[in-house]
């Protein structure tokens, strides 16, 4: 047993690693974020869960979720674009759990074109909620996790925080800024409980993902099966996509005692995109 493993059963069974804390997802009504918190909930984290979606799909979630691993889980529908949503989410979540511990700011959005192209609200889309949407969820949660000298930000950025491709300026300019806001908040909180750092996948075949496949087989003329092998043969060297569980997995360490001094860091989970 790895001190990993460990560390996610208490003796006396039962208790799991994050039991009594309280975590924010945001986008967690699918793909990436969904998994994370299926992961949290598993480890006895109560969830909020946010994002769009079909109503009653939402609700089914929300309810197996709470049976599976015996957690409060609620849903916020806030709509990452817009401030007032955000800081109502985050407040409705200290009031009802008492605290917010965890928040991971997962939401996101693409769009693809070049840039003389590049819809204009598409542009704003994009920075409001894959970048401005972080600043504010952490400077709302951010007192009370001061307060009580504990919490964890942990922000999904992607590859395209570290390096670029072309065709893609909003969402890289927005995974660029996650990383620097994701370092500033680790310097300001570097003597304390909080912690903040940022995950940079690769591909992960998710619905936003799908939409790239299903472009690219257009495009091209070719197989979904053949589109994906393109994709992946372009970027990712292992040629696999990386697993929604495996962040969350990722994401579930970053919560635990054994990351505390990991502040900062982008951590890049990709197949080996960025090592080229
Ligand atoms: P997804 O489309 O499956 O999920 C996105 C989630 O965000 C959904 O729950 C959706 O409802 C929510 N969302 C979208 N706009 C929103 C808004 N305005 N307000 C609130 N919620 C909103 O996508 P995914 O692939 O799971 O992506 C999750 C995160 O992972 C994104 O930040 C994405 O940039 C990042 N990421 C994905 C990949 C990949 O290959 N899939 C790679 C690197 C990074």
């Amino acid at each position: 047993m790895s001190s990993f493993d460990c560390a996610l059963v208490l003796p006396g069974g039962g208790n799991v690693m994050l039991n009594g804390k309280n975590a924010i997802v945001t986008g967690s009504t699918s793909g990436i974020g969904l998994e994370i918190a299926h992961g949290l909930a598993k480890q006895g984290a109560r969830i909020m869960l946010n994002g769009f979606g079909d109503e009653q799909q939402i609700e089914t979630t929300r309810v197996t979720m709470s049976e599976a691993y015996n957690v409060d889980v609620l849903y916020n529908g806030a709509d990452m674009s817009k401030p007032n949503e955000i800081y109502a989410m985050v407040d409705q979540a200290g009031t009802a759990f008492g605290s917010v511990d965890i928040l991971v700011n997962n939401a996101g959005i693409q769009h693809i074109s070049v840039i003389e192209e590049f819809p204009v609200e598409k542009w704003d889309a994009i920075i409001a909620i894959n970048l401005s949407s972080n600043f504010h969820t952490i400077r709302a949660a951010m007192p009370g996790m001061k307060k009580r000298n504990w919490g964890r930000i942990v922000n999904v950025a992607s590859a395209h925080g570290l390096v670029a491709s072309a065709t893609k300026a909003a969402y890289v300019a927005a995974k660029h800024g996650v990383l620097g806001l994701t370092k500033v908040v680790a310097l300001e909180t570097a003597t304390t409980g909080v912690t903040c750092n940022a995950i940079c996948p690769g591909w992960v075949l998710t619905p936003l993902v799908q939409k790239q496949v299903d472009d690219r087989a257009e495009r091209d003329s070719v197989s979904l099966e053949r589109a994906k092998e393109l994709l992946l043969s372009e970027k990712q060297p292992s040629k696999e996509f990386v697993t929604p569980a495996q962040i969350a997995a990722l994401t579930v360490f970053l919560c635990s005692e054994d990351a505390a001094q990991m502040r900062g860091a982008a951590i890049n989970i990709d197949g080996g995109w960025v090592a080229q």
